[in-house]
């Protein structure tokens, strides 16, 4: 009825949808490649597609900065897969490797990994440095989200 939109962007193609609020965004198909906007893993985003994703989705973006040769951010991982399952689509999950990206790493001052960043709209609002468990990660990610959570809900 209020005809509130989402800004979600595709993580196959880019392109920046509009989701209805009242949609749930689980079930959503992008508009130009017809493939499902969420589907529960986390992302590997290239430079180009992070700076979309952090600047066009209206939910907040997780971001875990990460390398092969990094031992805890292997053991992490399949913590951060499981918890990009359970909280999309209201967070969008990426993963950048330091290795690939280098110059991501160094924009965002990137000390040691892994290192996850929470943006909303653009803007970094949290940073953990450091692994965390499945328990810690949902915490820390639903206290820093915690605004946008109350702001889909009323809206
Ligand atoms: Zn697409």
């Amino acid at each position: 009825m209020s005809g509130e939109v989402r800004q979600i962007v595709c993580p196959h193609c880019n392109s920046v949808n509009r989701v209805p609020k009242e949609k749930d965004a689980r079930g959503a198909k992008c508009g130009r490649c017809h493939q499902p906007i969420f589907n529960g893993r986390p992302v590997a985003a290239s430079a180009e597609s992070f700076a979309t994703h952090i600047r066009h989705n209206d939910i907040p973006v997780v971001v875990d900065f990460w390398a092969q040769w990094c031992g805890p951010c292997k053991a992490m991982a399949p913590t951060y897969e499981r918890v990009a399952s359970e909280l999309e689509p209201e967070i969008r999950f990426l993963k950048v490797d330091t290795e690939a990206g280098p110059e991501l790493a160094a924009r965002y001052n990137i000390r040691s990994i892994p290192t996850l960043i929470l943006f909303q709209n653009g803007a970094e609002v949290a940073r953990q440095a450091g692994a965390m468990d499945a328990a810690s990660l949902r915490s820390w990610l639903r206290q820093h989200a915690a605004a946008s959570f109350s702001a889909l809900q009323a809206g």
